[in-house]
């Protein structure tokens, strides 16, 4: 068996740690998983290798060393030529503010930075250096070759109108309040592959890229460069999406924390965790599948759904005309770009007027992991499906290293 490079890629989140073991060269994922519930007594871990899956649980409240243990020690003994040939570790790292947009090897004194913006992203950039540092304790041989690929740094070529809010310049200069726009990972893979699709190269693309997930993200592409993007200082701008707001009239959370005497934790929780789908159905889910199946009897379904398009198709019309008429594809891609067709076939017959015409037999079979374009023939410009790969990415960046 040839001697083959593999590179561990690591997602975490306060309480989760998504992995997966990547060959960057035929860009096949070989093992992956996922350990939820850390630091909770349910704490478990699921994992699948070769499309067959196992799932037990973790010692109650383990932590993302113990989980990254379980995997080193546990899961990788049964393939010990797989562990020795995992040559770096690629991780995703929320926020790398202005100064992080390139993929960086995570030395203590950048780990020391990024601890530092925590400030800017405190639900994330804390356990993505949780994460590399119980990495470093798996795999000490491996000290160094750990590096970040930041989910801002696709956003870094934003021109400052797209970037500044305003509000006064001093708050940018000091504070570096600003836009940063997220899901950066997700949006250059599919500008990448778009281009591949097209047969263009990445300098002469210009798309609108929908991330459309849990959280969800828009970004207009100019010459291959994001130009703009929905979600900003943080994930909470733009779209609707599964518990956040999107956007809101700013002077409406002064009013409410008033009004309802919310305090900060409180008017946080509000527009990240109980509003988007789940608040327009009343409470009643958060998943983009419940609202497919209920929109024909439940009125806060049917809401729910209007508002979600009409947000969306509003974004699309405003990045087309950032694009200067040189729209070459609308892309859909995460959980519900991927695989509502609703969504897909409501938005695109409300851009007949930019010139888009669906074909619905196309849209029906672009499902479930199918690449595809949707639209007619005779349309003038194209709508695909991109199932998305941040490991991919992430994966490669990381072997550029090694
Ligand atoms: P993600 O965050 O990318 O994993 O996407 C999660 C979202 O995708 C959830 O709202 C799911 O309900 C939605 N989703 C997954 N499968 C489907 C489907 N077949 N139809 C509609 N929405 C789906």
């Amino acid at each position: 068996m040839s001697e083959q490079h593999y590179i561990l890629v690591i997602n975490c989140g306060s309480s989760s740690l998504k992995f997966s073991i990547v060959n960057p060269e035929n860009e096949e994922s070989v093992l992956s998983g996922l350990a939820e519930c850390l630091l909770l007594p349910e704490a478990k871990i699921s994992w699948k290798y070769q499309g067959e899956k196992q799932q037990t649980a973790l010692p109650q409240k383990a932590n993302h060393t113990d989980a990254l243990q379980f995997i080193t020690e546990q899961i990788l003994t049964h393939f010990p030529e797989l562990k020795q040939q995992i040559k770096a570790i690629g991780h995703r790292i929320t926020h790398g503010g202005e100064k992080y947009s390139q993929p960086t090897i995570l030395t203590p004194s950048v780990l020391d930075d990024l601890s530092a913006l925590a400030e800017l992203a405190p639900l994330h950039n804390p356990a993505n250096v949780t994460g590399v540092k119980a990495a470093q304790v798996a795999f000490p041989h491996l000290k160094e070759k750990n590096v970040g690929v930041f989910d801002t740094g696709f956003h870094a070529t934003l021109p400052p109108q797209a970037y500044l809010y305003a509000l006064p310049i001093s708050y940018y200069e000091k504070y570096g309040i600003r836009r940063y726009g997220f899901h950066g990972i997700s949006h250059y893979y599919i500008a990448y592959k778009t281009a591949e699709y097209l047969d263009k190269r990445l300098e002469d693309l210009n798309m609108i890229s929908c991330h459309l997930g849990n959280g969800a993200s828009i970004t207009a592409i100019k010459n291959g460069q994001s130009i703009d993007t929905s979600m900003g200082f943080t994930p909470c701008e733009g779209l609707v999406m599964g518990t956040r707001s999107g956007d809101v009239d700013p002077a409406l959370l002064i009013y409410l924390k008033q009004k309802l005497n919310l305090s900060t934790q409180e008017t946080s929780d509000l527009i990240n965790k109980q509003s988007g789908l789940l608040g327009l159905t009343n409470g009643s889910s958060s998943d983009f599948r419940y609202i497919t199946e209920n929109y024909a009897k439940d009125k806060y379904c049917q809401i729910a759904l209007d508002v979600y398009i009409h947000r969306l198709v509003k974004y699309i019309g405003s990045y087309a005309v950032l694009l200067d008429n040189k729209l070459d594809a609308i892309v859909f891609t995460g959980g519900i770009g991927e695989n509502s067709e609703l969504v897909r076939r409501l938005v695109l017959e409300k851009l007949t007027i930019l010139g888009f015409e669906l074909d619905q037999e196309r849209n029906l079979a672009a499902r479930f992991g199918q690449n595809g374009k949707i639209t007619s023939d005779q349309s003038q410009h194209s709508a695909y499906v991109i199932p998305t790969n941040e490991e991919l990415v992430i994966a490669k960046y990381t072997a550029s290293f090694i």
